[in-house]
């Protein structure tokens, strides 16, 4: 049993004990909301950071009180050799759990692979239980793949969490079906506010589907809903269907309302470190890592930054530069 490491606690009293890691910008499909359908420029590969380097990283934030990783992309299950790297990131000591998100288009060959390393959860991006749909959305013919993973993952006993982004004038009709899925199987199924991160900014003007309308769509179709507790840390208030084996998740990813729980930091593709989704990066580790200079130096410049945190993602979108640079694709930041 390792030791539990005390948590780096931030300049607003919020403890730091996740983060997200971005292993790829690259992705089989291409969202809507997250990519243009044409001309993303992906990094060169030299600038994405290596195996080796995440996993110094990764060992660093453990000693920091880091306990959970979530590795996402683009799509994580295109960058090469992933297994073998969960398998190091696995025996870091003070990493408890790893979670991924992935589209599910490659992942069903590999759950057996998760399964003997003991993930904790899979959460798989899954907007519509309509072909067509899936396709105006995604771009890609790839519902079969998702949803043989969707099945595969609910066999393996793998927690699986469904994110759907809601989308109007795209998958509304998706809601209640998608909600349903939580009556057979114990499955979260989590409607996300859309977020401008499409590389190409904001696609309304103001965002008619806010967690709230979401909340009321679900309400009608199932008058029993019922609130059941959250995590304290958790981005998504939680709902029930009296009888039905899972739960569903509201997260106001647009409206920001979890922000004063706020335990997560953020590694994009590039190595860049966010301490907020709607920030800036506000490091750059893979220079540091890169430069030679010891894990102390990073630590110090670890610390420096946590101590200096938004105090939620209005305030962290503020302090942007530029408005503009909002414009940037989830692709690489990992959502
Ligand atoms: N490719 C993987 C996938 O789709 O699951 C992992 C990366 S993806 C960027 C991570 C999550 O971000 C997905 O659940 C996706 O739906 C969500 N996401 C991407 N763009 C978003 C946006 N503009 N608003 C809200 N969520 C978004
Ligand atoms: Fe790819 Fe995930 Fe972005 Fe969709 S949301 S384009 S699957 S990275």
């Amino acid at each position: 049993m390792t030791k539990q490491r005390t948590p780096i606690i931030d300049n607003h009293g919020r403890p730091l004990t996740y983060v997200r890691l971005a292993v790829t910008d690259r992705c089989n499909l291409r969202c809507f909301y997250c990519m243009p359908a044409e001309g993303i420029d992906y990094l060169p590969k030299k600038q994405l950071l290596t195996y080796e380097e995440m996993e110094r990283m990764l060992q660093v934030l453990a000693s920091l009180g880091i306990s959970k990783v979530r590795i996402t992309g683009g799509e994580p299950f295109l960058r090469k050799d992933l297994i073998y790297f969960l398998q190091q990131v696995k025996a870091i000591p003070g990493i408890e759990e790893i979670h991924i998100t992935t589209n599910g288009v490659l992942t069903e060959p590999y759950i057996e692979d998760l399964v003997k390393l003991g993930i904790k959860s899979v959460n798989l991006s899954l907007d519509t239980l309509d072909r067509e749909r899936f396709f105006k959305i995604t771009r890609r013919d790839e519902f079969e793949k998702v949803m043989q993973t969707y099945y595969a993952l609910l066999d393996s006993q793998i927690p699986v969490k469904i994110n759907a982004v809601v989308m109007e004038n795209q998958n509304i009709a998706d809601i209640v079906p998608l909600a349903a899925l939580t009556k057979d199987y114990p499955v979260s199924v989590r409607f996300i506010e859309e977020m401008p991160f499409n590389g190409e900014g904001q696609h309304y003007p103001v965002l008619t589907w806010n967690y709230r309308k979401i909340i009321q769509e679900l309400q009608t179709a199932f008058p029993d809903l019922y609130k059941v507790s959250d995590d304290l840390h958790s981005t998504a208030n939680h709902y029930a269907i009296p009888g039905y084996k899972g739960n569903i998740g509201v997260i106001a990813a647009f409206s920001r309302t979890f922000c004063g729980t706020c335990n997560r930091i953020r590694v994009t593709a590039q190595g860049g470190l966010k301490t907020c989704l709607y920030g800036n990066d506000v490091l750059n580790v893979k220079d540091i890592l890169r430069s030679g200079t010891s894990n102390a130096t990073l630590i110090e410049e670890l610390l420096r930054t946590f101590n200096s945190r938004a105090k939620n993602g209005y305030e962290a979108e503020a302090q942007r530069p530029s408005l503009l640079s909002i414009f940037e694709s989830m692709s690489s930041i990992g959502g």
